[in-house]
């Protein structure tokens, strides 16, 4: 399958059968065990992100970019800390999803600040630039450019997370819909972390932090890359 075509699949997914199935598992509705892992690994994922940039002490008034937002899982509560937070996502409904989100916690106020685009078209230049659980969409080489793209958009930090390739991961999608971001509709694709380790180092980055969540069903590794201080 071609990459153009990952895109414009997974962005119809996210505002279809996608919106309906990723509404629910980052909601606090009842959903079935499988989604529950999901539920509970990502907001695990979250958690340890929050728990990073507030052990910075420099949340106030620090712009952030959350690119590929979904319904503002994280967006929300970085705006709750004081962070000026440009949200975005290529799925106009989960663009909506997240707005009204953040209007019941926040009220209507323009920070997180939302819109609807692609993270490949995103320009201006944010202190801290975040992409969570996104990568799992798109094949290696079109996920390097992301990268790429992402880390020119950062002024001194950039923080991903994916599903790492390791050969248990590629058992359990071999075995199939377990994964999250499976679906009938979409593709999940696993990442080796050298390799995206050597992406953003050859972007002049350096890795910082580093975690996973690991449950039953949900992988994600995240990390934290810095500006490389002689780049
Ligand atoms: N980062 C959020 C949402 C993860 S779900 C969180 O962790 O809570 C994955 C999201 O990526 C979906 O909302 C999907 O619409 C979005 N997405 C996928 N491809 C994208 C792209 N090319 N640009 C922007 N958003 C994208």
């Amino acid at each position: 399958m071609d990459v153009v075509d990952d895109k414009a699949i997974v962005k119809e997914y996210f505002n279809n059968t996608g919106f309906d199935r990723w509404k629910r598992i980052y909601g606090d509705g009842e959903v079935n065990k499988i989604q529950l892992d999901v539920r509970i690994g990502h907001q695990q994922t979250v958690d340890t992100l929050l728990e990073w940039l507030e052990a910075d002490r420099n949340l106030d008034g620090l712009s952030i970019c959350d690119a590929g937002c979904g319904v503002g899982s994280l967006s929300i509560p970085l705006a709750t800390a004081g962070a000026i937070v440009s949200a975005s996502d290529i799925s106009e409904k989960m663009v909506g999803e997240a707005k009204e989100r953040a209007a019941e916690v926040l009220g209507n106020n323009d920070n997180p600040s939302f819109s609807v685009q692609d993270l490949e078209s995103l320009s201006g230049s944010y202190d801290t630039v975040v992409c969570l659980d996104v990568l799992i969409h798109y094949p290696q080489s079109k996920a390097a450019e992301m990268i790429a793209h992402l880390a020119s958009t950062a002024q001194s930090r950039l923080i991903l997370s994916f599903a790492p390739k390791t050969p248990w991961l590629s058992v359990l999608k071999k075995i199939g819909s377990f994964f999250p971001g499976a679906s009938k509709a979409t593709r999940s694709y696993l990442h080796r972390e050298v390799d995206v380790t050597q992406i953003l180092e050859a972007q002049g980055f350096t890795i910082k932090r580093s975690a996973i969540s690991k449950r039953s069903v949900y992988f994600s590794r995240m990390l934290e890359a810095v500006r490389s201080v002689d780049s």
